[in-house]
């Protein structure tokens, strides 16, 4: 079969068009078309050939039914038992719109349709094109998403045309979904209305028209063993062929993170990619950065999401972190598809935090040793392993003896010391490396695989400080102490930062 592609701008030149789908529909045939939350792919409600053939497909589970889509409100009257009052009060405040309501069906919705369940799903859809589909059709229109069972739902008619192509009559592309995720769904027929999928209409906006709503217990934790109330939900969904991980927690930490494990996948040949913010793309060093839209814009996120997961399955990226959005509103159902998507991993940087720093310097026996013996005085260090190291280290020298001197009398002894180069295998992803010079952070970045600026520091400018730590080279022991106060000063500060991001 070849499938044909009807491109409709809203006109009425457009909407001519549309007949041609119409007539398809009505003659049993299958149609993708555009809604506000994702494409659709429709067959008529009544026809129990139809519906089989949008099974068919899609490789859809035949237990899980199919979304009714309506353009007018009394064709909800013509197919439940009865409309109850919250139905009414919902579809006042949300209709048309992206909630869908379960109601007990009457003889009309063959079981087909609904999986074999005698409740039906309904949704008034607020797309000119897709109302005005269903009154030319003169059909109700079963619909779930135009995708191939267990991909990401289709946001625009490209991605439809790539998965069902062949398979289907038409697609009608009219553009962009404008919302990008499904519907949310609200089951009526249980004693409290009860949201079985979350979405653009939230449990607060619906409280607010009709009283107390209830999540199905089962979406919010991840239980293999308790099954979702809508069957849909218990499939797996919204995939890309990459392993997906959500990465939680402080910004920086979690480009840290990310950006080890870019290193370590670079070793084993693994392409890497990110779902980034706009704000923090630029600080990922991926070989893939897909940015998702600015952390303040959840409908952008929500508006990129699928298009975004389908097109990192047209690279060769293995792994893919995303960050996380986690929020009020539409967030939640961002949540809800991200954590599908990756099977519930989710990894919290903030735990993985720093646990080794490196000071390091030219030749790692005077100001980076004194740096490093003054953070282990300080009580708050013990929680981390603090080592000193230089950046070209021909021979072990032993401490500069001012250094040593200045730290005896305010009271550090120091062992055994002996200056150590700094190489890659020092630095794993919880290192942080720290300078006292500018330049000495380019060089240590220029010089080693693993070494890069997002754990490679000028210490002074991490603690937000102007100036650079002095040199004391070929001064009296009066410089040395000034040094050695000002880098207590600073560590102080910094001491401050890394237990505040604890
Ligand atoms: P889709 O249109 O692809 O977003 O899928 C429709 C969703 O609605 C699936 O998750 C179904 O399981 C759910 N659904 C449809 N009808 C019912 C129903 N009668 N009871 C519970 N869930 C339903
Ligand atoms: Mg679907």
């Amino acid at each position: 079969m070849e499938t044909l592609i009807l491109k409709v701008d809203k006109s009425s030149e457009g909407y001519k068009k549309l007949d041609i789908a119409a007539r398809i529909i009505k003659e049993g045939g299958l149609v993708a078309f555009p809604t506000e939350t994702v494409y659709g792919l429709g067959g008529d409600a009544k026809n129990p050939k139809s519906c089989k053939k949008i099974y068919k497909a899609k490789g859809r589970p035949s237990d899980n039914p199919l979304i009714v889509h309506i353009a007018e409100f009394r064709q909800l009257e013509d197919i439940v038992e009865e409309v109850p009052d919250t139905a009414r009060e919902l579809a006042d405040a949300f209709w048309p719109g992206p909630l869908t309501m379960i109601l007990k069906k009457n003889k009309v919705i063959p079981k087909q349709t609904t999986g074999g369940l005698d409740t039906v799903a309904i949704r008034m859809p607020n797309d000119d094109i897709a109302r005005e589909l269903i009154l030319r059709s003169e059909c109700l229109i079963a619909a779930p998403s135009a995708n191939v069972s267990g991909k990401p739902s289709p946001t625009i008619a490209d991605h439809v045309y790539n998965d069902l192509s062949g398979r289907i009559d038409a697609v009608i592309d009219g553009g962009h979904a404008v919302i990008g995720l499904e519907s949310t769904i609200i089951d009526l027929t249980s004693d409290v209305p009860t949201i079985l999928r979350p979405g653009a209409i939230t449990k607060e906006m619906l409280e607010r028209v009709i009283g107390r709503v209830e999540i199905d217990s089962a979406l919010l934790i991840e239980d293999e063993e308790q099954k979702p109330k809508a069957p849909g939900m218990k499939y797996k969904h919204y995939a890309p062929k990459a392993d997906l991980t959500i990465v939680e927690g402080n910004a920086s930490k979690v480009v840290v993170y990310v950006n080890s494990k870019v290193v370590a996948n670079k070793d084993k040949g693994v392409v890497t990619g990110v779902i980034a913010s706009d704000e923090n793309a630029s600080r990922y060093s991926a070989e893939v950065v897909k940015t998702i839209g600015s952390i303040e814009d959840e409908e952008a996120i929500a508006h990129n999401l699928y298009g975004i997961l389908r097109e990192f399955d047209e690279t060769d990226v293995k792994e893919i972190y995303s960050e996380s959005f986690e929020g009020d509103g539409i967030r939640g159902a961002i949540m809800n598809r991200l954590l599908k998507a990756a099977g519930h991993k989710v990894i919290n940087a903030d735990k993985e935090a720093i646990t080794r720093i490196i000071f390091a310097g030219k030749n790692g026996s005077s100001r980076s040793p004194m740096a490093s013996y003054i953070l282990k005085s300080m009580d708050a260090s013990k929680d981390y392993e603090i080592l000193s190291r230089g950046i070209l280290v021909q021979f072990p020298e032993p401490l500069n003896p001012k250094v040593e001197a200045v730290l005896a009398s305010n009271g550090i002894e120091v062992g055994d010391f002996h200056a150590v180069e700094l190489t890659d295998n020092d630095i794993n992803s919880s290192t942080i490396i720290f300078t006292m010079e500018e330049s000495h952070k380019d060089k240590i970045i220029e010089k080693l695989e693993k070494a890069n600026e997002e754990n490679t520091f000028v210490l002074p400018t991490y603690v937000g400080d102007e100036l650079e730590i002095l040199n004391p080279y070929g001064g009296g022991l009066q410089l040395y102490g000034l040094c050695f106060e000002a880098l207590k000063e600073t560590l102080n500060k910094l001491v401050n930062i890394l237990n505040q991001e604890r």
